[in-house]
């Protein structure tokens, strides 16, 4: 592989290595466990994990679940199923929620300072007193509480004597402060809810900006990198680090990772789930990481992806063509070839017996001579595809026709000689004779065509489920569109139809990609059984989006 040159995270990181600031780094990656990973997150795991295969110490899985409403242990499951598959390990698996004791004791801290307060007003109050970006906000009434009632206050809250959103915790820095976030944030709300790790034992939560920071230092991370809306966090990251004196993580941000035509937010996400717009968070159609697999995406493709879009300091839409091109690259170099008919159309070989088998053979993958070749029938009646026929045909088709010559791949040069239409003027068969001597690998006939189809015998044809997909969403960018999303949502990106397989694909084992010759790559899905192939197609041959 070329070298390449860093990115502005690696160059830091590298920096402070040099100047002896850290011998180690310490990363994370922490995702809320309110959904399933998608692309963007890949994004985020190749930055904070390939950090540290680059660089050395080691990368953290730290579950940033603070918020219980919304949180659940199908998600966790699935971010570490899905982060392992893209091929990385975590040093250690953590959870913010197992620092709720020491994040009480620092808001204790806070508080004995007289750096933090119990406020008794509504959200509607506090943002009524907030001011805006010109102007000064003004101080809450219950500003001025002693250290000795505030400590007693939150220790109510704490025990539950408060209903929910009746009181918070803030911090007390300055009502006039340029930084809105820093015109005394909210450290702590109320929740009576059950927590899938803490269960009922909590009723107050610690907001984000009193969690993320915290447990970054409670685990000593070094860089602490995330996506460009925090920027604004860092001031009172900083703050809160410096004023309980704790060890100072730093926070870096890079611009998120937006793909066209699709839409990476989980609540979105979750959204096409829970309306069943689409059939699950793995659907093939998702952008998640778990429907790219589904789809036939392998961890390569994903990994060389974010490798090539990098890390950006300003957010941008990032062509999902590139998505493909990474996947048609590695599926190019390991799918085993296969031929599978889709859309089919009956060719007799009038000079050829009934009855008989002939066995042709091809080579399962020509940029890997090692996978060998495979058998394919040949037989009398075969099936190619409809559209490689033409009755009339035009001046740069070099396929078959009345009178015309092509080669089946692996096997004979055809003739067609005639055709049979039916009572619509439907084509339904077409007549052709082999040319002997012509077979694939001995040919000595001197016969040249330009034309080289797929074909499959429809005596041992498998009927295979085959799922095409088109995109999921009908515009570009689906966060610029007025509306609701889902109103951009494609009616067409899913078609189901049935192709004739020839018999080596019975083999293939759940999850295995092909390419199906002509036609693109395919999947294997688990919706399979013995008697059902199902195969998802991942992506077509070439890049077709332009027609
Ligand atoms: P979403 O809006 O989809 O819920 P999030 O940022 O709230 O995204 P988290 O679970 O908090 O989701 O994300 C875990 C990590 O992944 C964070 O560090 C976050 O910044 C990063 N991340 C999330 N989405 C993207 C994206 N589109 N591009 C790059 N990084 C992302
Ligand atoms: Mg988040
Ligand atoms: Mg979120």
């Amino acid at each position: 592989k070329e070298e390449k040159s860093l990115n502005f995270i690696e160059e830091i990181v590298e920096a402070d290595l040099q100047s002896g600031k850290y011998t180690q780094i310490i990363t994370r990656f922490p995702p809320e466990p309110n959904g399933y990973l998608h692309i963007g997150h890949a994004s985020s795991i190749c930055l904070n994990f390939g950090l540290t295969k680059k660089f050395p110490g080691y990368t953290n899985l730290r579950f940033d679940d603070t918020n219980p409403v919304t949180e659940d242990t199908e998600y966790v499951e699935s971010i570490k199923n899905d982060i392992r598959w893209m091929g990385f390990e975590w040093e250690h698996e953590l959870y913010a929620s197992d620092y709720f004791d020491t994040l009480y004791d620092f808001a204790i801290q806070l508080i004995s300072k007289g750096l933090a307060y119990v406020d008794d007003s509504t959200s509607e109050e506090i943002a009524a007193l907030k001011g805006t970006p010109t102007e000064p906000g003004k101080d809450s009434p219950f500003r001025s509480r002693t250290v000795e009632e505030n400590l007693a206050l939150f220790e109510q809250m704490k025990s539950g004597a408060f209903p929910d959103g009746s009181r918070t915790l803030r911090a007390k820095i300055d009502m006039a402060h340029i930084n809105m976030l820093m015109r005394d944030p909210i450290l702590y709300r109320i929740k009576h809810a059950h927590h899938h790790r803490t269960g009922n034992k909590w009723c107050i939560y610690p907001m984000y900006d009193f969690a993320h920071g915290q447990s970054d230092s409670i685990e000593t991370v070094t860089h602490s990198i995330c996506t460009l809306e925090f920027a604004p966090h860092r001031e009172l990251y900083d703050w809160i680090i410096a004023t309980l004196e704790i060890y100072p993580s730093h926070q870096y941000e890079f611009a998120r990772r937006n793909l066209n035509y699709t839409v990476t937010s989980k609540r979105k996400l979750l959204q096409l789930v829970q309306e069943n717009h689409v059939n699950g968070w793995d659907d093939p159609r998702m952008p998640t990481i778990s429907g790219l697999r589904r789809r036939g995406y392998t961890p390569e493709s994903i990994r060389d992806f974010c490798d090539r879009i990098g890390v950006a300091r300003r957010e941008n839409m990032i062509d999902v063509g590139l998505l493909e091109f990474c996947v048609r690259e590695d599926l190019n170099r390991k799918a085993l070839r296969r031929m599978v008919v889709l859309d089919p159309l009956k060719v007799v070989i009038t000079n050829f017996p009934e009855g008989v088998t002939e066995m042709c053979h091809s080579e399962n993958n020509p940029e890997d001579i090692a996978t060998g070749v495979r058998e394919i029938p040949f037989t009398r009646e075969l099936y190619i595809e409809k559209e490689d026929f033409m009755e009339v045909p035009t001046k740069k088709y070099f396929r078959l026709a009345p009178g015309k010559m092509v080669r089946l791949k692996g096997a004979y040069i055809i003739q067609c000689d005639d055709f049979v239409k039916d009572e619509n003027g439907e084509i339904t068969e077409v007549r052709c004779t082999y040319i002997e001597n012509s077979k694939s690998g001995q040919d000595t006939t001197g016969i040249h065509v330009k034309g080289t189809l797929h074909w499959v015998s429809a005596s041992h044809a498998l009927k295979v489920e085959v799922r095409l997909y088109d995109r999921l969403f009908s515009v570009e960018d689906v966060s610029s569109e007025e509306g609701d999303f889902k109103d951009y949502i494609n009616p067409n990106s899913l078609d189901v139809i049935t192709g004739y397989a020839e018999p080596a694909l019975q083999e293939a084992n759940e999850g295995e990609s092909f390419q199906f010759l002509r036609k693109g790559y395919f999947a294997k899905d688990p919706d399979s059984s013995s008697d059902k192939l199902v195969f998802n197609r991942t992506v077509t041959l070439r890049d077709n989006w332009a027609k």
